[in-house]
């Protein structure tokens, strides 16, 4: 029998209680792609046992109890291209989600006979499942979320914990997995550097 599985929607904040302990899956969803300009509209947050839980906000930011488990350090956080939701969350929740273990960043580090790092990609070739992108686009500030809108937003951390344990496996086969632990500790730093005036740029180049 399959696992009851339920999509909750909440607002401003995470009822207490809710996640079991140990990693949390966590994505974003924003009004744009730039942190200091498009807010925070959807977080998404999943303990992996099949439960996903979608924080909405309007323009409390307070959410105590979701600051409270983003900002443990006992607690891990995965995401999907970390930089960007670790720029989002210190923005407008004020605090650094760490520690934190990044799919595309491992993805990136083995998956080095691609260039196709979307999560869309990965749980295709790791998983064989396929996730919709359709609403990736679409307008997370409205009144109402669609059931398109928030599957997708679920969909988004539904996977992130098998894609860990996977990606693990092949970061640990090609020697690379302290080279990952070093990345993800400096991720939430790229992300303030992207805060504080330097997006796309390497402060480590020469030229
Ligand atoms: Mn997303």
């Amino acid at each position: 029998m399959a696992p009851l599985m339920a999509i909750f929607l909440h607002e401003a904040d995470l009822p207490a209680g809710v996640l079991a302990d140990g990693p949390v899956a966590v994505d974003t969803e924003t009004l744009g792609l730039n942190p200091l300009r498009d807010r925070l509209c959807l977080l998404q947050i999943a303990d992996g046992r099949g439960d996903e839980h979608l924080v909405r906000f309007g323009r409390d930011y307070a959410a105590p109890n979701l600051r409270a488990v983003l900002g443990d350090p006992a607690r891990l956080k995965i995401f999907h291209f970390a930089r960007f939701d670790l720029a989002v969350i210190a923005h407008w929740l004020g605090v650094t989600a760490a520690p934190v273990w990044c799919t595309r960043t491992a993805s990136r580090l083995v998956r080095t006979y691609t260039d196709r790092h979307g999560l869309k990609d990965l749980a295709k070739e790791l998983l064989g499942v396929d996730i919709s992108k359709a609403q990736q686009s679409s307008d997370w500030g409205a009144d109402e979320l669609t059931e398109a809108q928030k599957d997708y937003a679920a969909s988004d951390v539904r996977y992130l914990h098998r894609l860990k344990d996977i990606l693990e496996v092949r970061l640990a086969r090609e020697g690379r997995t302290e080279l990952a632990e070093a990345c993800f500790t400096f991720l939430p730093w790229r992300a303030r550097l992207d805060l504080a005036g330097w997006p796309e740029v390497d402060i480590f180049a020469h030229g």
